[in-house]
């Protein structure tokens, strides 16, 4: 179906202005305050300004200080993605980073120094330190910064609890959205809608994501027309605190700074599966941790930072310290309990250089976007950086644009039935197959098993509509969750995060 709602523009409140930047993540923060101030600008974003992937970022941001750290930078990238990424996207990415840091310091955000020098960290697959941090809440302290800014500017109007429905097109051309603010529906009139709406983790059980991360922004483009791809890989990372439902995450800087992986038997085992040991990509490190399991006959795995100085700990992740303490763990006295989750999605919507995906006037940049530039796996800490390089990026492209005449005339659409049947349980149950197919070692059978699932889903819900969010989110959750199983069965070998083991 083209749209997920009934509607019809008549009927509804409309407003119109030069963009819509959907997301208050960084991406869509870094890019609504470089559009030029004689753009009207709207940031809408689905709850608080607050409640997204960007606010939870911990380890840091991935940046080539000096100019000798570019070329390894890069390489760096490379290999964690298995040099399936695109090459140029990655050139940008880390060419471009340190300008971009300085435009982030000069709306006031800072990051931890040593002796008046900026202190870097290192995380898994990095060869140098080279991760720019406050504390363990780098994205906390970034968005404050943003947030203080984009509310102060007069060109950018703010909605929060504003829930993009479905984008607006005319051939393959953008020309407006529907937005969802309580229970009325309103009209956008634009010629340019920037994506900028993150990840997918809440389809699957167990996640490090926020709450929002139910893929709508990838929905919607896939629904307009535009090119999605790469959505077979998945991140998971290998440390989350260990528990049911919210997965609390134990930054990979805490490795970064020390800290060892050991197994039920306490023993360290990082350094028998890949010669980086603890510091090893993602990917293979949470592979590494269930083949460990298996080898023990024991889930356990844990975290050991009780080597660290006294007190060192808590000061460094004073967040971390608290989670762990509130979880009844001692990270100074007691190994911490740790599990792999779900955390990031490499592919996406399919962008160019300058964040335009395949319809004019729609853009993607930050975590809903396929920019090429993650691979098969990203490298710790290089997302946040993508944000604000192609945040940057795209405000720069869509500022060169000519002042456009808006189009009023009106779309209607009527090709579904009122919502009549209880969905809740089918919510659940889709994320369960998500877990059961789509997880760290996967199988074609299972995959097979879970696109039938998923069409009989398709087949039960999709043919309705409600404005309830949670209805709309669970159909775009069906839409993501079908792509990502139909194209790990079009991969024809593993890579990256993808793996499937009847290959190995
Ligand atoms: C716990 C955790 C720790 C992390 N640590 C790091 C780190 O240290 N370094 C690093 O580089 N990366 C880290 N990452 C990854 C990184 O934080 C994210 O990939 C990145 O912040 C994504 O930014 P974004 O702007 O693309 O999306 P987000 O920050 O997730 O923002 C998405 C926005 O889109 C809005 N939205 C979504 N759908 C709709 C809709 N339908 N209508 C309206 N609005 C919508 C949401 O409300 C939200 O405001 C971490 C991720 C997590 C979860």
């Amino acid at each position: 179906m083209r749209y997920t709602l009934n509607f019809d523009t008549r009927n509804l409140k409309s407003t119109t202005t030069d963009v819509l930047v959907v997301g208050s993540g960084i991406s869509g923060l870094f890019a609504a305050l470089n559009l030029k101030e004689e753009l009207k600008v709207i940031l809408i974003s689905k709850e608080g300004m607050t409640t997204n992937n960007s606010y939870l970022a911990q380890g840091g941001i991935a940046i080539a200080f000096d100019e000798e750290d570019i070329p390894t930078h890069i390489e760096d990238t490379l290999k964690a993605g298995s040099y399936y990424n695109d090459p140029l996207a990655v050139k940008i990415l880390v060419e471009e980073g340190r300008k971009n840091i300085e435009r982030l310091m000069r709306y006031g955000v800072t990051f931890d120094q040593v002796n008046g020098r900026i202190d870097l960290t290192r995380e898994g697959g990095h060869s140098t330190n080279r991760i720019m941090h406050k504390k363990d809440y780098t994205g906390k302290a970034i968005l404050e910064q943003l947030i203080r800014t984009v509310t102060n500017r007069e060109n950018i109007e703010i909605f929060e609890n504003a829930y993009l429905v479905d984008v607006l097109t005319r051939g393959e051309k953008i020309v407006g959205a529907l937005m969802l603010r309580g229970d009325e529906l309103e009209w956008v009139i634009t010629n340019h809608v920037i994506l900028a709406t993150g990840g997918i983790g809440k389809i699957f059980t167990r996640s490090t994501n926020s709450a929002v991360s139910t893929g709508d922004g990838i929905a919607v483009a896939h629904r307009a027309g535009a090119l999605v791809e790469d959505m077979e890989f998945i991140q998971f990372h290998p440390t989350p605190l260990k528990g049911d439902g919210e997965a609390f995450l134990i930054s990979e800087a805490v490795r970064g700074e020390g800290g060892r992986l050991r197994n039920a038997a306490g023993e360290t085992f990082m350094h028998r599966y890949h010669p980086l040991g603890d510091l090893a990509p993602r990917d293979i490190v949470s592979r590494s941790i269930l083949m460990e399991q298996e080898l023990q006959g024991n889930d356990d795995i844990f975290i050991d930072v009780t080597h660290f100085e006294k007190g060192v700990f808590m000061k460094r992740f004073p967040s971390i310290y608290k989670a762990c303490m509130k979880a009844g763990i001692d990270p100074e006295k007691d190994l911490v309990p740790v599990s792999p989750s779900e955390h990031y999605l490499m592919g996406g919507i399919v962008t160019d250089l300058c964040a335009k995906t395949t319809i004019r006037g729609l853009y993607s940049c930050g975590e809903s976007a396929r920019t090429g530039v993650q691979g098969a796996n990203r490298l710790a800490s290089n997302s946040l950086s993508e944000g604000i390089v192609f945040g940057y990026r795209v405000a720069q492209y869509i500022n060169q644009c000519r002042a456009f005449t808006p189009d009023k005339s009106h779309h209607q659409f009527s090709g579904l039935a009122i919502l009549n049947k209880e969905y809740l349980p089918a919510v659940e149950g889709l994320r369960q197959l998500m877990d059961y197919s789509a997880n760290i070692l996967r199988s074609r059978q299972k995959l097979h098993r879970a696109l039938e699932e998923i069409q009989r889903l398709q087949a039960e819900f999709c043919g309705f509509y409600s404005r309830e969010r949670s209805f709309l989110e669970f159909k775009n959750m069906i839409a993501v969750s079908k792509l990502i199983i139909s194209m790990a069965l079009l991969r024809k070998s593993s890579m990256g995060s993808h793996y499937i083991e009847e290959d190995q």
